[in-house]
This record gives structure tokens, C-alpha cells and sequence, in this order.
């Protein structure tokens, strides 16, 4: 049976729910799915609720935000512990400097004479985190602009109500990930057009590449398993499902099979071990890799 091992819920930017992805999941056959939400892990707990209702098995994961000075980059964490105390300061300082930055936002955008409810932008970010496209939709809503398109003219980079995000470095996410007991992955490469990275971050404990997504092509899978085979990379692969966010439920497009999860499953045990008889956490990742797919 196969598995989706990267889907969003309403807790990070998904138009659905943890009990909605279930749903959709089983209806697509599937055994296990990943819950991978954007730099919180608020949606876990309610999916393996409903995981454990409907007998799908569900991987706690994360997908953490990072940036290079070329660009950004994804990185995703398997397995990880939800109690990790490292893990969650982080998070709880991404989600607050997020909170900061929408109020910065207002506030600029007031001093241009454009007024919004800040409160509106709460409303809107409902259980999830506060991000631009909410500042944009309250923006339309205030009849400020016709489109976010046009938001994003004053709130985007370039734009003068332009707040920059609150940093971490691919290496540091990954060093969150593995000291939380987790696998770190990096998701979809194709995307990032940056391979050039990944000797690099393999050096800093990467054990894994999303080979199998979306937006990657047959072709380029092929080329990306071809890497993780190179690098001693485990294989992961999943939908990317933002609910309706990307314009349709893709829950089950992309899958990996049971063989895979369990490769990803042993080698967390393996990590889980070596941290326990005391392997620096780094070395742990990098030293029990396992061998990918054929
Ligand atoms: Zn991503
Ligand atoms: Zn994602």
C-alpha cells in the first residue's frame, strides 16, 4: 500500500483540515501519510487522532523554512519528537517573529495612510500561522488594492511596507531535526534548482531526498534518485497537498512504498540508537544512512 509523505494541513497554509486530509487519504487507499506542515507541528496531534480511528498510519513530520544568501530552501524532518525542546523553541520563535512582522506590516502600511485591522489578519490566519497572504487578503478586503497581486507591491521585497523573515540556515534546521530524533529530507530539489547544495548539506547531516513530487518530472526524478544513490541518501516522496491551496487535493499524486517508509522507519531507529549511546548528534546523521532504492 503506498504512502503520501508530504502533506499540509490548516495549521500551516492548507485549505483542509488534520480530520479532512484522513479522510481523503483512506479514500485514496493509502497506509500511511506524513503531516508536514510549514514550521509548526500544532496539526500532528488531531491527524493521528483521526489516523487512529480509520487505521492510517501517520509520520510526524515537519517541513522547516530556511534561506541561503541565493535562496530558499525546504527541509523536512521525519519521525521527529514532538516534545523535542529544541524543536519547539524554534518553532515558537518562528511563529512569534511571523506575529511581529504582520503587526510591522500594519504599521508601516499605516504611515502610508493605508489602515487595516490587524485583527482581521488574526481572524483570517484562524488555528495557522500569520503570513503575507492574509496581510494581502485584508488588503483586498479593504478595497487598498484589487488584487494580493498588487498587496504584494507594497508588502513584497521590493515593495516600501516590506518586513524581512525571521532566518535560519539549511544547517541548522537540519541539526534541529536530527536533535529532535528526526530524519532530515530535502524537499523537492526540482524546485529549489540548486543542486550544487546538497554535498553540503549531506555533510551536515542530510539523510534524505524527496525524489518523487508533484512538480517533479519523470525525468528528473530519475536524475534525483540517481543523486540520492550517489550520496548514500534514503528516498522520500509525497504529493505537497495544500488542500485546495494549489488549486486541487493532489492527496496520493506522488507516493513512495511501504519498503521506503520502512527504510525511513529503520534508520530513525538506528539514529534513535545512536543518539541514545551518546554519538554526537551530526556524526549519528551522517553515519547511518542507509542504502537507497535500487
Ligand atoms: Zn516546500
Ligand atoms: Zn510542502
Amino acid at each position: 500500500m503506498p504512502a503520501d509523505l508530504h502533506i499540509h494541513t490548516c495549521f500551516s497554509d492548507s485549505t483542509l483540515s488534520p480530520g479532512a486530509v484522513v479522510e481523503e487519504a483512506c479514500r485514496q487507499g493509502l497506509s500511511t501519510i506524513a503531516i508536514t506542515d510549514h514550521d509548526t507541528t500544532d496539526g500532528i496531534s488531531e491527524a493521528s487522532y483521526w489516523g487512529e480511528q480509520s487505521g492510517l498510519s501517520i509520520i510526524p513530520g515537519v517541513e522547516l523554512s530556511t534561506n541561503t544568501f541565493k535562496r530558499e530552501v525546504h527541509i523536512l524532518g521525519y519521525f521527529i519528537d514532538l516534545n523535542s525542546e529544541v524543536l519547539q523553541t524554534h518553532l515558537r520563535v518562528f511563529r512569534e517573529t511571523r506575529y511581529k512582522r504582520a503587526q510591522k506590516i500594519v504599521e508601516k502600511l499605516a504611515k502610508l495612510g493605508q489602515r487595516i485591522s490587524f485583527e482581521r489578519i488574526k481572524e483570517l490566519s484562524g488555528r495557522g500561522c500569520i503570513g503575507r497572504l492574509h496581510v494581502a487578503t485584508v488588503m483586498c478586503e479593504a478595497e487598498i488594492v484589487d488584487s494580493k497581486a498588487e498587496a504584494f507591491q507594497y508588502i513584497g521585497q521590493h515593495g516600501p511596507c516590506y518586513v524581512p523573515k525571521h532566518h535560519i540556515s539549511p544547517a541548522q534546521a537540519i541539526r534541529i531535526i536530527l536533535d529532535a530524533g528526526g530524519i532530515p529530507v530535502l524537499a523537492h530539489p526540482y524546485t529549489l534548482n540548486y543542486d550544487e547544495i546538497i554535498p553540503q548539506l549531506v555533510s551536515e547531516g542530510l539523510m534524505g531526498l524527496e525524489v518523487y513530487h508533484t512538480e517533479h518530472p519523470p525525468a528528473i526524478e530519475k536524475h534525483y534518485c540517481h543523486l540520492a544513490q550517489k550520496y548514500g541518501l534514503l528516498i522520500t516522496g509525497g504529493s505537497d497537498c495544500h488542500g485546495m491551496g494549489k488549486g486541487r487535493i493532489m492527496i496520493g499524486e506522488r507516493v513512495v512504498s511501504d519498503e521506503m517508509v520502512n527504510r525511513l522507519r529503520n534508520a530513525d531507529c538506528g539514529l534513535r540508537n545512536k543518539l541514545e549511546s551518546g554519538v554526537r548528534r551530526q556524526e549519528a546523521g551522517v553515519t547511518c544512512i542507509l542504502t537507497p532504492d535500487p
